[in-house]
Parts: C-alpha cells; structure tokens; sequence
C-alpha cells in the first residue's frame, strides 16, 4: 500500500478543535494545543520547529525519557512475537515476568497482581476487592471507603468518589457519586492530634468502612501536598486495630519518584491491597496494576463470588508487560536513587529564592518532584507561553506551577526547567 500522506500542522489542528476531546476539555472554541511531531530523550519536538524540555513526564510516567533504545527494542521484540491475547484462560511471559517482578519489588504481604488498563481503573480494581473482601465473608454493611480532603484518585466513578468532594477536581460531582468518608488532608508535620481525628473517625464509621485508601507521602493531583511519612504507620494500625483494609494508590508516586522505590518504603510500611500505573511501563503503553496479599485474594476466592469480578478485554497486554518489564530493569540497573536526589537539589537550589515573590504562597520540594503554589490560579494560556519561550514544557494547574521531570534529566535540562518556572511566575507577578 502507499504510504499514508502526513497531515500537516495546520491540518492536524483542524481535525483536533473539531473532532476531538482532550483531557477535561471543551468543544467550545479555545486555545488549541501544541502539536508535537516527536519525542526523543527528555525533548518533545513541536510541530512549530521548536525542541522543548518535558517538566512534567507526560504526567509522571516517562521517567527513562522518550524513545529510550531498551525500551523501544522491548516492544519491537514483543511485537515479533504477540501484540495481544485474550487475558481468560490464557497466559504468557511477559505477564509472568512483569508479575514475579512486581511481587519481588513491592512490599513484602503483597503477593498477587491483577494487570488493569489504566490508574483509575487499578482503583476500581482496588475497591472491588475490598467490596468482595467483606462480601466473601457474608458482611454486607462494610461498602464505603475513608480517605483524606485533597486526594485525587483517578475519573471513573469510584476514583471520583474518594477525591476531594470540597473543592477538588470532581467537587461539582457531588450528590451523584458513591458516599464516602472523609478526614482533614493530613499537616506536613507528624501531628499526634490529627492522629486522634483519624482514629475516632474511623472508629465512628468502622462497621459501614470496607478500606482506607489514600495517596502515601504526595497528594497529587488534588494539590500536590506533601505530608510525614509517619501518618503511615498510624493507618497500618488504624486499619490493624479495627481490622480494616488499607490501600495505598502509589499510581503517581511508585517507581522511585520521591526517593525510595514506593513512598510506602518511607515509613516501611505494608498496605493490604496496592495500586500502580503511570511510571509502571516508562510511560509507553496504558497499564496499571493492583495487588493484594495472598489473604485478600484467599478470602475473595473463598466468598460468595469465588472469583474477582474484573476483566478488561486488554488485559496483560503482552506489549505493556514486556515494556514495563524493560523499564523496570532499567531502574534495577540504573542509579535512579541518585538520579532523583540530584533533581531534588536543583530544584531546592533553582526554586528557593521564588518564595521571596509577592505572589508565591509555597515552594515545595520532594524527591524528583518540584512546586510553587501561587497566590491565584494560573491563566493556563500565559503560563504555557511562558514556558514554551524558555525552552520548557508545563502544565500548571489552579494556582500549582510544578514539575516531576524524567529522572535522566541533564543538569542543562533542570536549568530549563526552572527558567520555565519561573518565567510562569514572574508573568503572574
Ligand atoms: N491515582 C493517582 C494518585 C493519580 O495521580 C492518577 C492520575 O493522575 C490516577 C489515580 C488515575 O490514573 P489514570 O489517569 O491512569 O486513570
């Protein structure tokens, strides 16, 4: 067959304003989005000529960077074998592999991996097995789950329902969605008096709460706080002492973004059931993943069900398995730990004296990842000029002018970061 005609910039934003939706977008006329021809290493290639250094990891999953040799070849190689198979009642080497991994790398308890398509939809997954671990044992009262003010979960619905119903992204959701019960997002410090909120909270609402889930050490999307590893081990003992699960969602976090390999590593703690995605497969393909230790799943399998109630048509997808398998080698062989640390030094370093401006509210900085709270939201079209024009990509949101870079990141790369930064913030002075 001839080769298929490129579609020129121009056209390709036609088609775009008139026939597709983007991420919380609108089909009103706006401001259309940058096209990007290519991406190699930690630049994205624009359509306008422009090479841009990516602040923000196609949202925290490119981690090795783009077209990475090992990881192209993993999917080449895979794809020489199986693109896909029906995940029920078959079985390959990419899923086995990848699971053993995954199995060997998290937290000890946790033993068993169901391979979803998406973050949201390994909290879906989550959910579900905390719904069939109560159900399984003919409790049927324990349906809602506990989480903190300021989380953000994911955009199907069960995700929506323990995001922040005050004010966060699904707030106008309200009324609509599951009930569930929330607590004060918690202070930075270790505060034993937040402690005592939490416990009596759970101890109030224990015989209706399935779960806990919450985002270990970084709150994301939600309003990229940071609060004491320690608040950890208080919900493992929560949980422990009124014999309630406790997810972690590490979706944005796992994968050594802030420093240790899972942000459950900080405080040494173990959840029952774990969600990851975004990082898992370097960025490449969609996949996520949730697990659960062998006594979940025993009593899941030994409940009324007898099985676990999920299936996606593209699950364990052989090309997904087999990249995430290769990325996960590469911080296995990689000093990632180093990497990330040097990002978080430049970004204290780049950022501190921002602070000092009128209209900066909070600098904040954990592992690789780097934020400035303004005083007001970001106008989204200046602050995307702004960053462009220095070199940078970003994508501010509300009043947050962050970054979570690719861990291969340049020193020269940082230096662009930053200048991106702060030329976002200087516009809104
Ligand atoms: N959980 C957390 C902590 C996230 O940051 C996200 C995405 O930003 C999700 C879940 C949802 O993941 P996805 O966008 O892959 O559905």
């Amino acid at each position: 067959a001839p080769p298929t005609p490129r579609l020129r910039a121009d056209e390709i934003a036609a088609i775009d304003a008139a026939a597709i939706w983007h991420p919380y977008g609108s089909a009103r006329p706006g401001t259309p989005p940058v096209v990007v021809e290519s991406a190699a290493g930690t630049r994205l290639h624009l359509a306008d000529g422009r090479s841009v250094v990516d602040g923000m990891s196609s949202w925290w999953a490119a981690v090795h960077g783009y077209a990475h040799p090992v990881l192209d070849a993993a999917v080449t190689e895979q794809l020489g074998s199986m693109a896909h198979v029906m995940f029920g009642g078959l079985t390959h080497e990419p899923a086995a592999r990848l699971a053993q991994t995954l199995v060997d790398i998290t937290p000890d308890p946790l033993r068993r991996v169901f391979f979803c398509d998406s973050g949201s939809v390994a909290v879906e997954v989550a959910a579900k097995m905390a719904l069939q671990y109560w159900r399984g044992q003919g409790i049927h009262g324990r349906t809602r789950m506990l989480t903190w003010r300021g989380g953000y979960h994911g955009d199907t619905v069960t995700p929506m329902s323990v995001c922040d119903p005050d004010g966060g992204m699904h707030a106008q959701w309200s009324g609509v969605l599951p009930e569930q019960v929330f607590v004060p997002a918690p202070p930075v410090e270790h505060d034993p008096a937040y402690v005592a909120v939490l416990e009596e909270t759970v101890a109030a609402h224990r015989d209706e709460l399935a779960a806990v889930i919450v985002e270990p050490v970084v709150q994301g999307a939600g309003g990229m706080r940071f609060h004491d590893s320690a608040y950890l081990r208080d919900l493992r003992r929560i949980c422990d002492d009124h014999g309630l699960l406790l997810i972690f969602d590490e979706i944005a976090t796992g994968f050594g973004r802030t420093g240790e390999m899972f942000a459950a590593d900080h405080a040494g703690v173990a959840p029952d059931i774990l969600c990851l995605g975004k990082a898992l497969t370097g960025g490449y393909l969609t996949m996520a993943a949730t697990l659960c230790t062998d006594h979940v799943a025993q009593v899941i399998s030994d409940g009324e069900m007898g099985v676990l109630a999920h299936g996606p048509t593209f699950m364990a997808n052989p090309l997904a398995c087999a990249v995430s398998s290769a990325s996960l080698s590469l911080l296995a062989s990689g000093d990632w730990r180093g990497q990330v640390a040097g990002i978080g030094e430049h970004l204290r370093d780049g950022l501190a004296d921002l602070r000092d401006l009128p209209q900066v509210a909070d600098v904040r900085v954990l592992g690789a990842i780097g934020v400035v709270q303004l005083t007001r939201p970001v106008d989204m079209d200046v602050a995307t000029t702004a960053a462009l024009d220095s070199g940078a990509w970003l994508r501010p949101f509300r009043d947050l002018v962050y970054t979570m870079p690719p861990y291969v990141c340049s020193p020269d790369d940082l230096d662009t970061i930053v200048a991106g930064i702060r030329a976002v913030v200087t516009a809104h002075g």
